[in-house]
């Protein structure tokens, strides 16, 4: 008999799982930008977030200027129809202006950035133009005006270029740094506490004993925390010993605006943990209905956000991308915790059962047709740590869908905000 399975029970039986919709909402909800700013000089200001709104003192560009290496004529000089010629009368460099009037029959040699001279509006660029002896010659079909950067047309004096909110990267500090902005007052750094739990964890370094892993954990959050551009605070392993969890939680949360654990979340060793963070915290539960990563603590313990990550390292990269990056991202001031999305066609099959969302690991390439499209990146196991590396996106499949078959079109989210 073909019995329909209904949407929100998890496949594996398994119902009132949270949705990942519903727990990023729930998390959204509880998060509140720090406060404390700091006015820092441009570069240090790199991965901050922007506390106050910029006005741009100055045009940029300053002066109208050429966009291409060429000559700058009159535009209403220009033939109609075969070709006209012009005396070169001299040269404008970047940061060595031609000082006279270019008149009627007239140009001069301009390069890239240089001022424009009076008299001229327009450049014809080098590769169109007959050069011989003092004369140049141009054929019809340039239009006037053409390839000349105008004052203020990026950045108008006293508009206002960025908002609060808006993270530091790159283009920020060129943009601040071509209105000549020497400082920029920011948001302080937000900081972050983080440690493993787990009897069988050893740290790097150390020889393994039978039953014994190495803790990968604290290094994936270590580069995902850091790549956000927080300042972190690694507490090391900590045993499953319930006075050395609730020493460890007090200590975090006393010295960072949120705390990262991972492992410890599982229905099989929660019950420490849990109880721990019921006496010092106000710590949700969820199983939230996805994969990897189902089981997720999340609340506050005194003024810290927390975080308790499941164990199996893949699920821990899974949550932390979908449920603690825009958190943080908030808990930093930024505004914008957009994380795009955008479908192509896989070309693997993918094995799934309607119920959860599955986060699965992908490898996006062009074809031979120059067409991006995905493939799975092989075992989808939440341990398989070298999959995560292999890959460079999640394939997003919905709760309610099945399998994939090869051609059909999956949403991909990129690993750029996280590796
Ligand atoms: P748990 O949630 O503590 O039961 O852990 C689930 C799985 O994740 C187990 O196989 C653990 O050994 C593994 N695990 C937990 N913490 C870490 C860690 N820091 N590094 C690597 N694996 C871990
Ligand atoms: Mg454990």
């Amino acid at each position: 008999m073909n019995k329909e399975i209904p949407v929100n029970i998890d496949c594996d039986g398994q119902p009132d799982l949270l949705s990942v919709e519903d727990a990023l909402q729930r998390i959204q909800n509880f998060v509140e930008p720090v406060e404390e700013m700091q006015t820092l000089p441009l570069m240090d200001a790199l991965h901050h977030v922007l506390a106050e709104e910029v006005i741009s003192p100055i045009n940029v560009p300053p002066y109208i200027n050429s966009a291409m290496d060429g000559y700058a004529v009159k535009g209403s000089e220009l033939p109609e129809r075969d070709e006209a010629e012009f005396k070169l009368i001299g040269t404008s460099f970047a940061g060595n202006p031609f000082d006279g009037v270019v008149n009627a029959g007239e140009c001069i040699r301009i390069m890239t950035g240089a001022k424009m001279p009076d008299g001229a509006d327009t450049v014809i660029m080098q590769e169109h133009v007959v050069n011989k002896d003092d004369t140049i010659r141009i054929v019809a079909g340039h239009c006037a005006g053409q390839n000349v950067r105008h004052v203020g047309e990026d950045v108008t004096a006293g508009k206002a270029v960025l908002q609060p909110g808006k993270y530091i990267g790159a283009a920020e500090l060129g943009l601040l740094a071509s209105l000549g902005i020497p400082q920029v007052t920011v948001k302080r750094k937000i900081k972050i506490a983080f440690f493993s739990t787990g009897d069988e964890l050893r740290p790097v370094g150390e020889k393994l004993q039978e039953g014994q892993i190495y803790d990968s954990n604290r290094y994936t959050l270590f580069g995902m925390l850091t790549k956000l551009g927080a300042e972190v605070i690694d507490l090391g392993v900590i045993r499953d010993d319930p006075n050395e969890v609730e020493a460890a939680f007090i200590k975090a949360s006393s010295m960072a605006d949120a705390v990262f654990t991972s492992g410890g979340v599982s229905v099989g060793d929660a019950d420490y943990v849990k109880q721990t963070l019921d006496k010092i915290g106000q710590v949700d539960f969820w199983r939230i209905r996805m994969k990897p990563g189902k089981p997720l603590a999340c609340g506050k313990i005194n003024n810290a956000i927390f975080f308790g990550l499941p164990g199996n390292p893949v699920s821990v990269m899974a949550t932390f991308y979908i449920f603690a990056l825009p958190a943080l991202k908030r808990l930093m001031g930024q505004t914008d915790f957009m994380q795009p999305t955008f479908k192509i066609p896989c070309y693997s099959g993918l094995k799934k059962r309607p119920g959860r969302t599955d986060f699965q690991r992908g490898i996006m390439y062009r074809d031979d047709n120059g067409e991006m499209v995905v493939d799975g990146a092989g075992m989808q196991a939440s341990h398989i740590l070298s999959g995560m590396s292999k890959a460079n996106c999640f394939i997003i499949l919905p709760a309610e869908s099945g399998s994939v078959a090869s051609g059909d079109l999956v949403e991909v989210l990129p690993f750029d905000g996280m590796k």
